[in-house]
C-alpha cells in the first residue's frame, strides 16, 4: 500500500492505517483539518460570527497594548513567510497560486465596481495618515522600487551568464 501523504510504499499494521510514519500521519491529520475548515467551518455562520468577535476583541486589545500589537503582527508575518516558503518549495502549488493571482487581477480589471469596493479600505487608510506618514510611505515605496529594479538587473545578468555557457 502507498502512503496517502508521501506516496512511499509501506506495510499497514491495520486496515485503517493510511500513512507510513508518525510524521505523515500528523500531516494527514493536518490536511484533513484544513479540508474540514475549508468545507464546513468557513461557511458556518455561527463559527464566522465567533471568529469575527474574536478578531474584533484582538483588535481592541492590540489598540490598548502596543507590545501585543507588535507581537501579533510579527507572528502574522512569520506565518505568511512560512506559508510562502512552503508554496515556493512546491512547484504545483506555486503555479496554482500564481494562476489564482492572475485570475484575481483579471477579475479586478473586468469588474470596476468590485475594484472600487476593494480599494475603499486602503484609500480610507491612506486618507487617515498624517502628512509625515505619507512622506515616509512614499520614501519606502521608492526604496522598494529601486530594490526591485536592482533585483531585475541581477536576474538578467545571471540569465545572460547562463545563456553564455
Ligand atoms: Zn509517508
Amino acid at each position: 500500500m502507498h502512503c496517502a501523504v508521501c506516496g512511499k510504499e509501506f506495510i499497514p499494521r491495520s486496515s485503517l492505517q493510511t500513512s507510513c510514519s508518525p510524521e505523515c500521519r500528523r500531516e494527514f491529520t493536518r490536511r484533513k483539518e484544513r479540508a474540514r475548515y475549508h468545507n464546513d467551518l468557513k461557511h458556518d455562520d455561527a463559527w464566522r460570527e465567533k471568529r469575527r468577535t474574536y478578531l474584533q476583541f484582538l483588535q481592541e486589545m492590540m489598540q490598548a497594548d502596543p507590545d501585543l500589537e507588535k507581537d501579533v503582527k510579527a507572528a502574522r508575518q512569520r506565518a505568511v513567510r512560512k506559508y510562502m516558503e512552503k508554496i515556493r518549495a512546491d512547484p504545483v502549488a506555486y503555479e496554482a497560486l500564481k494562476q489564482q493571482k492572475r485570475e484575481y487581477m483579471r477579475m479586478l480589471r473586468d469588474d470596476p465596481e468590485k475594484r472600487e469596493k476593494m480599494l475603499e479600505g486602503p484609500r480610507q487608510w491612506y486618507r487617515n495618515l498624517t502628512q509625515e506618514q505619507k512622506i515616509a510611505l512614499a520614501a519606502r515605496n521608492q526604496q522598494r522600487k529601486h530594490l526591485a529594479a536592482l533585483m531585475n538587473v541581477q536576474t538578467e545578468l545571471i540569465k545572460r551568464k547562463e545563456d553564455d555557457k
